[in-house]
């Protein structure tokens, strides 16, 4: 009797706009495929998805539109889901990171490591809108491009002539949301040290893994080769799971360290007794 339990994950949609054409055919038809292989096989599988719900980009549609992180989740969440169900694509679940048993399970893995002393704290200085009162992401400063000119550039690149920036080389700095100028504020963020696992993440990959697509493979490389460093794990914002620590207040687990937890805590919802 073959025991062996088999998984099938697939990379949860960001719940801010519809899922496309694309989208269907780079993943979900692929995997639906593989799990009908399996199941017509006799195995034993679970396919489990979900909607992505949190990050900064959900939080500026919906001040664009006037509404609550929540609503906009509610509708692309029913959106996505509709269009799986109505291209006869079925998951076992297709949860939601906004889950009650989400916040639970993200929350754990931060009190977790860090109980374990796996983090390091650092205070730095960043963006802030004096206006709408809240820190800015680079994306959300626009100014004019110290290298061509475009008066539309972002804080992370120009779009015109292709260069990567920084919000400081920006002429004329404004805030994507207000319009208004926006100030340095001190704020503390908890980091994970990317370069303390460089060793095995070499052999895991490098050596372990020849196999992955050569684009993905080669991009993973250069990151490896350039050398890791620390990445903040949380941010402020008031629209995540909240920062399970003592002096966190307004901050959030940020969207890449809770968003791949959704994979466990949808699978977790959908077997809740084990
Ligand atoms: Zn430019």
């Amino acid at each position: 009797m073959n025991t062996k339990r088999t998984l099938v994950t697939c990379a949860l949609p960001y719940a801010n706009g519809p899922v496309h054409i694309g989208h269907l055919a780079g993943v979900y038809v692929p995997a639906d495929i593989y799990v009908r292989y399996l199941r017509m096989r006799g195995r034993d599988v679970l396919y489990v998805c979900g909607s992505d719900e949190h990050g900064v980009p959900i939080t500026i549609k919906a001040r664009e539109q006037g509404c609550t992180p929540q609503d906009i989740v509610d509708r692309y969440h029913k959106v996505i889901k509709d269009s799986f169900t109505g291209l006869g694509i079925n998951f076992d679940i297709y949860g939601r990171t906004s889950s009650a048993v989400h916040a639970e399970g993200a929350s754990e893995f931060f009190r977790k490591m860090y109980d374990e002393g796996k983090f390091t704290t650092r205070e730095s200085e960043q963006y802030y809108d004096p206006e709408a009162k809240t820190f800015l992401a680079d994306r959300y400063i626009v100014g004019t491009c110290p290298k061509c000119g475009n008066p539309g550039a972002y804080g992370d690149q120009c779009e015109k002539c292709g260069s990567t920036l920084s919000p400081e080389e920006l002429i004329d700095p404004r805030s994507k949301l207000s319009g208004a100028a926006p100030i340095k504020k001190k704020t503390t963020h908890w980091y994970l040290p990317l370069q303390d696992y460089e060793q095995w993440l070499r052999e895991w990959i490098l050596d372990g893994h020849k196999e992955w697509r050569t684009n993905v493979y080669g991009q993973v490389k250069s990151w490896l080769d350039g050398g890791l460093q620390p990445r903040a794990v949380t941010r402020d914002l008031d629209w995540g799971v909240p920062v399970p620590v003592e002096g966190a207040e307004g901050k959030v687990l940020y969207v890449w360290f809770d968003a791949p937890i959704g994979y466990i805590s949808n699978t977790r919802e959908l077997l809740p007794q084990s």
